[in-house]
């Protein structure tokens, strides 16, 4: 039976989603993110900004709610040179990975994040990598993700299990998760979750936060707020015809 996770959490949409999907199932949950000089921080003022919201707006989530660890990953700014890190527009670049894959990045986290479950002694490990609405990262698929957790339970000599609730799912799906998760907090709170996240979280590319759209702020052209819109524009749909 697990009761404990450490969530990787950057203060994007999927990650919160996550991470109230944890709280809402664990009995002590703790967040994890890594600085890695990211070209925008508004990701992680993000973060910030949606953990303190989690904790005014949902109290009983709270109590649950434990440390937050923010680590420096600079090193991987240095390794790689990607739209993510550097001032480079975003393409896709010619083995069909968009210049926003950042090589190693996932294995990195996850092994990071291992290493402090291990001292923290929390047994999950929660991601919110998806192959559904698939970017083509190759760090994010289903198969990578168990070989991962066979790696560091070996290498670690401590059973870890790597939760990723939204790999199979697409970005409608998740917006509806969200909104199932606060009316599973008490009858009501479905639409307040979702307000959260509409307005706390943080997903574009260029760190948009002046171009508010009813999913939320960003460019509204970017990959990712693309995918964002889409998502939340099929799910509004969704409820509509219900
Ligand atoms: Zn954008």
């Amino acid at each position: 039976m697990h009761t404990t996770a450490l969530v990787l959490f950057s203060g994007g949409q999927d990650s919160t989603t996550c991470l109230a999907l944890a709280l809402s199932k664990y009995e002590r949950v703790e967040t994890i993110a890594f600085d890695y000089r990211q070209r925008h921080r508004v990701e992680l003022d993000a973060r910030v900004q949606v953990l303190a919201e989690i904790r005014r707006q949902f109290p009983h989530w709270a109590h649950k709610l434990g440390q937050d660890h923010l680590l420096d990953l600079a090193v991987l700014g240095e390794v790689s040179d990607t739209s993510l890190t550097r001032d480079t527009a975003f393409q896709i670049i010619n083995n069909g990975l968009p210049n926003t894959f950042v090589p190693g990045r996932n294995l990195l986290f996850l092994t990071l994040a291992a290493a402090v479950a291990y001292r923290r002694d929390l047994q999950v490990i929660m991601t919110g990598v998806c192959e559904t609405d698939f970017s083509g990262y190759p760090d994010c698929r289903d198969d990578t993700m168990k070989a991962m957790q066979l790696a560091l339970s070996l290498g670690m000599d401590k059973r870890f299990l790597i939760d990723t609730p939204l790999m199979w799912i697409d970005k409608a799906e998740t917006w509806a998760l969200s909104y199932d998760l606060g009316e599973r907090y008490a009858p009501g709170s479905g639409q307040q979750l979702l307000d959260l996240m509409v307005e706390h979280t943080h997903t574009c590319y260029l760190g948009d936060r002046e171009h508010r759209h009813a999913w939320g702020y960003g460019c509204g052209e970017c990959p990712a707020c693309v995918l964002r819109a889409r998502g939340y524009e099929r799910f509004v749909a969704t409820v509509a015809t219900v």
